[in-house]
């Protein structure tokens, strides 16, 4: 069994065509997936995923991709998350590859989802490109490391990684772990401890070989989890029971 704990099944090229999605994971032992938020106008639409079915689950936050008039507030984020199938707080962190300029906004959101997670006691999913020497000193700054987390999609390197796992957070390894020119990444993967590890698809993002440049779906995080039996030299079904438990331990601990 598998779990997805990062994908995107309300954006368009999943949202139409769920019935074979849903039939994909089954047919590929991908038992869970986590639905993960990127602003409050399409959260009741995640939600409602996570409430029709009783394999989804949803996150609540704002992407640091998204420039808004209004600024989501620490008290709105804690009140969504009061929701039973609300697991997480993201996806938030930083992102200074997309956007250029004075990104302060982008690091004042970040702190208020961090003081958010901390308040309502649901871990973080944390985005970081291009920053992360900022995202952090931001994590240390906030006490992140008292309600813990993950690193989603990590393209960093092992140093970063390490230093994560010391503030308390689960790394988690997308498709592009098994493109030929991730070095770094594969490093990465098999040098931390199993027991930190979490694989996502970001989907409908970043397929996998050897579906890359489709549009990638929650089945497909399979590939990532052999990317990782591979590089350790390991059994699939060890990386897909251990990267479950940690999935569980880190989001459904309190539920
Ligand atoms: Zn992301
Ligand atoms: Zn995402």
């Amino acid at each position: 069994m598998f779990i997805d704990s990062h994908c995107h099944l309300n954006f368009p090229g999943l949202a139409e065509d769920l019935d074979n999605i849903f039939a994909n994971m089954r047919a590929n032992h991908v038992s869970q997936a986590l639905c993960v938020s990127v602003d409050l106008a399409t959260f009741p639409q995640v939600l409602k995923l996570a409430e029709r079915h009783d394999n989804l689950y949803a996150s609540v936050g704002v992407h640091p991709d998204y420039e808004l008039e209004v600024e989501p507030n620490q008290e709105e984020l804690v009140r969504l998350a009061q929701h039973p199938k609300v697991i997480a707080i993201g996806e938030t962190g930083l992102d200074y590859f997309r956007l250029t300029g004075d990104l302060s906004w982008q690091r004042e959101r970040f702190r208020t989802h961090i003081r958010a997670a901390r308040e309502c006691g649901k871990p973080l999913i944390i985005h970081t490109r291009s920053a992360a020497q900022d995202t952090l000193r931001i994590m240390a700054e906030e006490d992140a490391g008292r309600i813990g987390g993950v690193l989603h999609c990590f393209t960093e390197n092992l140093e970063v990684a390490k230093a994560a796992i010391e503030l308390g957070f689960y790394i988690s390894f997308s498709g592009i772990l098994t493109f030929k020119n991730a070095t770094i990444i594969k490093e990465v993967a098999q040098s931390i401890p199993l027991e930190k590890i979490l694989i996502e698809t970001d989907s409908p993002y970043l397929a996998p070989a050897p579906h890359r440049g489709k549009t990638n779906q929650p089945a497909f995080v399979m590939h990532v989890a052999e990317e990782i039996a591979r590089l350790r030299n390991i059994a699939l079904d060890e990386v897909g029971e251990v990267t479950s438990q940690n999935f569980k331990r880190l989001f459904l601990k309190h539920s």
